[in-house]
């Protein structure tokens, strides 16, 4: 496998003196694990921007020139797309915690109300019609608020099916699928985020809300 190449002024990185060799930055790779842990829950490049700037992490051009700037959200994107942070030699987050993110990216689902919490197989799950990642839902009936997983499709602009299924049910369906496969998992009582993404790299769902596949990773 090459090697690739960090391009000079990656975020995170510092050009170690007299040597031609770029370092990791302990505190901002901290920045850059925490953009990508928010990107993963679900959060908007925007309210991401939001976060990083309330903690006071600064905008890599602070410590070049003596003017303040803010985040872009042009540089965060920048960041949660580049592989340099999933390769291996720095490991600040894993390959498929990468992938997901780039699928979060695409999606640009939102996150309502204070608690960050995103169930656990968006951009993980895809719908079988049309291969879009089928997205979060939330219906409200009498004072009470249920989650549900629609195609994306669907949701953006009524193509496809719903695709309807309750968030609960499909990870109990997939948790047990793992089980089976996985007796270690045996303890485990519902699905949580962390776990899908370690160990899934896909889950396709037809229209009545049963699992076709689902791939491993590897
Ligand atoms: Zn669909």
């Amino acid at each position: 496998m090459s090697k690739r190449v960090v391009k000079k002024g990656t975020y995170g990185f510092v050009e170690s003196q007299g040597e031609n060799v770029l370092k990791v930055d302990t505190e901002k790779m901290r920045a850059v694990r925490l953009m990508f842990d928010l990107c993963l829950d679900g959060m908007s490049l925007g309210q991401i921007k939001d976060i990083i700037d309330v903690q006071g992490i600064l905008y890599p051009a602070k410590y070049k020139k003596d003017t303040p700037t803010g985040w872009s959200l042009a540089e965060i994107s920048k960041i949660l797309s580049n592989p340099i942070y999933s390769d291996e030699r720095y490991k600040i987050i894993s390959t498929q915690e990468f992938k997901v993110a780039q699928r979060m990216l695409k999606l640009n689902t939102r996150v309502t109300g204070k608690k960050i919490e995103i169930s656990a197989l968006v951009g993980i799950a895809v719908c079988s019609e049309c291969g879009s990642f089928l997205v979060e839902k939330s219906v409200s009936s009498r004072g009470r608020k249920y989650l549900y997983y629609i195609c994306g499709k669907y949701k953006k602009n009524g193509g496809c099916s719903a695709h309807k299924i309750a968030v609960l049910e499909l990870n109990r369906r997939v948790l047990e699928i793992l089980q089976y496969q996985n007796m270690d998992m045996l303890s485990f009582k519902e699905l949580t985020r962390e776990m899908a993404i370690k160990y899934l790299e896909r889950v396709c769902v037809n229209s009545a809300g049963d699992i076709e596949s689902v791939e491993r990773n590897t």
